[in-house]
């Protein structure tokens, strides 16, 4: 099963910047993973739901992929996009966590035409736990998919973004088989 979200909601924008919303562009990016993805085997966030929300809805056992979609924000000239997964995964390579989290990173960047600022653990950033990653579930990862702040990184993912997202709609799918 592929649990996938868009990071914030309704009610909360997220990153604002050069006039777009993080929460717009997350749930952009989901329904274009989303119509790549088998419906049987999907289960997406509601946009009226809170993370927590959310977080307390899904059961997403050890079988599970979960993946949560965000975008960073920084100075004007940040640019590039990462993956987050929890301080256990970040300390083992060899876990499908991680493995997966480097095969989006290197994906995106290349289409994207964008640095790879590579995989962190989710105590290298500003929360000291990212909630999703530390549900139990056997895959997870949480993608910064570019700043929001770079009129740059913009542009690269509005033209790219339906052959982006398709390719990580294979990779999720590649890795949900493999659990
Ligand atoms: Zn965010």
């Amino acid at each position: 099963m592929i649990f996938i979200s868009a990071g914030h909601h309704n009610a909360d924008p997220g990153a604002v910047a050069n006039g777009l919303q993080e929460n717009n562009l997350t749930k952009d990016v989901r329904n274009l993973i989303v119509q790549n993805l088998d419906p049987q085997n999907t289960i997406q966030d509601k946009d009226f739901e809170t993370n927590t929300q959310y977080q307390r809805r899904i059961k997403p056992g050890s079988g599970s992929v979960v993946f949560d979609i965000h975008f960073n924000a920084g100075s004007g000239t940040a640019s590039g996009t990462e993956c987050y997964v929890n301080s256990a995964d970040a300390k083992n390579k060899g876990s499908l966590s991680y493995k997966m989290a480097d095969e989006i990173s290197k994906t995106a960047a290349k289409i994207l035409g964008i640095p790879n600022r590579g995989i962190k653990a989710d105590n290298q950033s500003q929360h000291s736990r990212i909630g999703i990653l530390n549900l139990g579930s056997g895959i997870s990862v949480l993608w910064e998919v570019a700043f929001i702040t770079s009129t740059n990184d913009i542009q690269q993912f509005n033209q790219k973004k339906a052959v982006l997202t398709k390719e990580v709609a294979s990779i999720l799918k590649k890795y949900d088989a493999l659990k």
